[in-house]
C-alpha cells in the first residue's frame, strides 16, 4: 500500500492473480491504483473465464499458460493452448522446470515448451513470460532453436542463472522481471546488478512468492522498486520511471 500511497507507478509482469481467493477484488484493485499486472494463468483451461473477467481492464492483462509443473498432468492441453494462442498477445507462464521434484518430466516439458516457442513464432508479436527453474540453459538453448528474435519478446521471469547464461539471455534480447525474492541473497543481487537498465521490469510472482509471511501481492512491487534502487543507487520513483519505460517500448 505504501506504493499507491506515494504514488509510484507500480508493473508487475508476472503475478497470478486467478490464484487468490479474493481474485475478483484484486483485479478491482489494480484497476483502482492503476497498477499495472500481466495475470499469468497455469493451464490453458484457465484461459477463457480469465480472458472474460480482464477483457475491459484498462490494466489487467492476462497472459495464455501452459506451467511446466503442470505439463505432466495434462500434456494434451496443449491442443487447447494451440487454438486459444490465435486470441492471446501476452503467452505464460511457460517454460522449463528443471528442480528434482519435477525432473521426472523434464523432457516432456521441453517438448511441449517448444512447441509452445513453435506456436508463438509463426503468429509472430507475442509477450512471453517465461520459467526457468534450475534450466536457464536448456531454456535458452530452446529460445535459440525455436523462437528467432524478429518473432516477439521474451521476459525471463525470477531468473536465477549465473553470469554467463545472463549475457546469452542478454544477446537474444531478453527482459527480466525481477521480484523482492530475489533480491534477498548477495548473489541474487550481483545477477540483478548486470540486468542491463533498458532490459529491466518488476513482478511479484504472487501468491507463490511470500512476502512478511503472505503471499505477495502487486503492491509489494514496491519493494523491489526499494530494493532495486538501493542496489542500482536510485530512488524507487527513478527506477519505476525506468520500468514504465521497458514497458511500453515492450508493448509498443
Ligand atoms: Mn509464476
Amino acid at each position: 500500500m505504501e506504493a499507491t500511497r506515494n504514488n509510484i507507478p507500480i508493473v508487475d509482469l508476472h503475478c497470478h492473480l486467478d490464484l487468490f481467493p479474493d481474485h475478483v477484488e484484486l483485479v478491482h484493485e489494480c484497476e483502482q491504483k492503476a497498477i499495472r499486472v500481466l495475470s499469468v494463468t497455469t493451464t490453458p483451461r484457465a484461459w477463457p473465464w480469465n480472458r472474460d473477467l480482464n477483457a475491459n481492464s484498462r490494466y489487467v492483462r492476462v497472459g495464455l499458460g501452459f506451467h511446466p509443473e503442470i505439463v505432466a498432468e495434462r500434456p494434451d492441453e496443449i491442443k487447447l493452448f494451440e487454438r486459444y494462442s490465435y486470441e492471446a498477445r501476452y503467452i505464460g507462464e511457460i517454460g522449463i522446470d528443471g528442480r528434482p521434484a519435477n525432473r521426472h518430466s523434464y523432457e516432456l516439458q521441453r517438448k511441449v515448451f517448444e512447441r509452445v516457442l513453435d506456436i508463438c513464432a509463426e503468429q509472430g508479436g507475442k509477450i512471453l513470460t517465461v520459467h526457468s527453474a534450475s534450466a536457464v540453459t536448456p531454456v535458452i538453448d530452446s529460445l535459440e532453436k525455436h523462437f528467432p528474435t524478429s518473432r516477439g519478446h521474451v521476459i525471463l521471469h525470477w531468473f536465477s542463472g549465473n553470469l554467463s547464461e545472463l549475457q546469452r539471455a542478454k544477446k537474444l534480447g531478453c527482459y527480466f522481471s525481477v521480484n523482492p525474492a530475489m533480491l534477498r541473497s548477495k548473489r541474487g543481487r550481483d545477477i540483478v546488478a548486470s540486468i542491463p537498465q533498458e532490459r529491466m521490469l518488476t513482478e511479484s510472482d504472487g501468491p507463490f512468492l511470500t512476502v512478511e509471511g503472505r503471499p505477495a501481492r502487486p503492491s509489494d512491487v514496491f519493494i523491489a522498486l526499494r530494493e532495486l534502487g538501493t542496489l542500482i543507487g536510485k530512488s524507487p520513483e527513478e527506477v519505476s520511471s525506468i520500468v514504465l519505460r521497458n514497458l511500453r517500448k515492450l508493448v509498443s
